[in-house]
Parts: C-alpha cells; sequence; structure tokens
C-alpha cells in the first residue's frame, strides 16, 4: 500500500485539493495527526486532527519508535502522524495520505519510502491573498506563514513530484494523476506479477 506525504505551504489550496481527489478515487484515507495547536472554527477533533496538549503530545514522542513515525514543530505549535494511525489504514488495505510539513517529510523518507509530492502557490503575492481570503489568520500569523513559505518553497527538490496550484481543477487532475500512476506501478508482486492475483 501506497504512504502517499504532501507537503505544502499553510494556504496554498492542499486541502480544497485534496478534498476534491479524496472524493473522485477510492481507498484513500487521510491520516490524522496529533498537533497542540487549538482548533480552529469548524475543526473537529478525531477528523481534521486529534488536539491534544503538551502533555500528551510529549508522551507519544517519548514512546519512539512506536510513537510518532515522524514529528516537528511547525510555526510554534507541535504536530505528529502516529505510528498507530498509519499502521492501521495500511492494514486496512488502504493507501495513507500524510499532510505533512518538510521537517515530517524528511523523517518519513529515512524510515519507509514513501511517495511524496510537493504543492507549490503560483507566487508568494498569490500565496498571501489565499492565506488572506481564508479569513483565519491573525496579521501575526500570515507573516510568520509566509516566512516559513519561503523555506518550505527551498525544500520541493526533495520531493518526487511537484504541483503548481494554479487551477484548482487542473491540480487536483495532477494529483489524481501521480496516484494512479503510483498504483500501477507498485501495487504487484516483486517478480511483477499482479498483487491481487489468485492463479
Ligand atoms: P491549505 O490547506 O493549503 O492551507 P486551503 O485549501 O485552505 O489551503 O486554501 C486556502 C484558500 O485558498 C482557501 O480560501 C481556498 O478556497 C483558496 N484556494 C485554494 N486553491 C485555490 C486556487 N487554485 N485558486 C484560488 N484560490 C484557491
Ligand atoms: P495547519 O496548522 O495549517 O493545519 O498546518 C500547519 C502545517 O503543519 C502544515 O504545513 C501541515 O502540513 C503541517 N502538519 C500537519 N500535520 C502534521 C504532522 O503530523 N507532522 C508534521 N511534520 N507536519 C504536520
Amino acid at each position: 500500500m501506497l504512504v502517499l506525504v504532501l507537503s505544502a505551504p499553510s494556504g496554498c489550496g492542499k486541502t480544497t485539493i485534496l478534498t476534491r481527489v479524496m472524493r473522485d478515487l477510492p481507498g484513500l484515507v487521510f491520516s490524522v495527526s496529533h498537533t497542540t495547536r487549538q482548533p480552529r472554527p469548524g475543526e473537529i477533533d478525531g477528523v481534521h486532527y486529534h488536539f491534544v496538549g503538551a502533555e500528551v503530545f510529549a508522551a507519544i514522542r517519548n514512546r519512539q519508535p512506536t510513537g510518532f513515525l515522524e514529528w516537528a514543530e511547525v510555526h510554534g505549535n507541535m504536530y505528529g502522524t502516529s505510528v498507530d494511525e498509519v499502521e492501521r489504514h495500511r492494514r486496512a488495505g488502504c493507501d495513507v495520505i500524510l499532510d505533512i510539513d518538510v521537517q515530517g517529510a524528511a523523517q518519513v523518507r529515512q524510515r519507509i519510502k514513501p511517495v511524496t509530492i510537493f504543492i507549490a502557490p503560483p507566487s508568494l503575492a498569490e500565496l498571501e491573498r489565499r492565506l488572506r481570503g481564508r479569513e483565519t489568520e491573525s496579521e501575526a500569523t500570515i507573516a510568520l506563514r509566509l516566512n516559513n513559505a519561503r523555506k518550505e518553497l527551498a525544500c520541493a527538490g526533495a520531493y518526487d513530484y511537484l504541483i503548481v496550484n494554479d487551477q484548482v481543477d487542473q491540480a487536483a487532475a495532477s494529483l489524481r494523476g501521480i496516484i494512479v500512476a503510483e498504483r500501477a506501478r507498485q501495487r504487484r508482486m516483486p517478480d511483477g506479477r499482479p498483487a491481487q492475483w489468485s492463479a
């Protein structure tokens, strides 16, 4: 089963694109991360994130290597993907999507063989416009996220694929195409026969 790592500067449109692709392609599940960040209006515990306090986060982090597959501090809050979360979905036969930052992506690359995809905005000016349009961020948070975006964009070269989110339809079609192609490439036995073949 595939582990798909998606990274993008915040506000770039990753959630918008992912929502479309998950609606269209069966067999994909979203890995729900743990975070110490406060929920935004409309965010549901256990659906968008597992919202936890610093103590709970530290307890899972200290349970290595079975606690977090990866974890990082992003924009002043802690975020992590639990090993349990990914393994549960893999056992169920699903391809798992990890929406994580560039630091987390680097850690996952060292532990397993993920397919990594970076989503970039058409420009930093457009990214700023989208962050403001979302109306969920304060001025200070917008400045912090734009500054981080510059650093994150410098890591795009380490990813297998790059998608520029100019038009949502095209970006979603690119992501669908990548997943369909990776499924065709990887879902087979070591000798090349179909993985599900019973003959
Ligand atoms: P992310 O999940 O990357 O933080 P969102 O999906 O929340 O970003 O998108 C941020 C804002 O930008 C939202 O208001 C969304 O509607 C808008 N947006 C997303 N993709 C595009 C696009 N291709 N063109 C214009 N606006 C977009
Ligand atoms: P947001 O607070 O806007 O939901 O997410 C902020 C950033 O944290 C995004 O870049 C997102 O990809 C990243 N992020 C979310 N969950 C995780 C996680 O489990 N691990 C890591 N490393 N980053 C995460």
